[in-house]
């Protein structure tokens, strides 16, 4: 019938801290959903690091000026 829905799953990378890989900043108490939701997740095997939204964007420029055009 109608079970009460967990609302969130049981992913193991949900556990890990939230530190910018890159400029080492923690979203402040409380804003971690939100953290969870704009910064880049990226997982290297079991590791899972973070990369703020300020500095994803910084990552993106960069990359998008070292990358072969073609790629796109
Ligand atoms: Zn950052």
């Amino acid at each position: 019938m109608s079970e009460p829905t967990p609302a969130h799953h049981d992913d193991p990378g949900d556990s890990a801290p939230l530190t910018c890989a890159t400029c080492g900043h923690r979203p402040d108490p409380g804003h971690e959903a939100t953290a969870r939701l704009t910064w880049s997740r990226d997982t290297t095997g079991a590791a899972v690091s973070w990369t703020c939204d300020r500095c994803s964007r910084e990552h993106l420029r960069s990359i998008e000026g070292k990358l072969d055009p073609v790629w796109w």
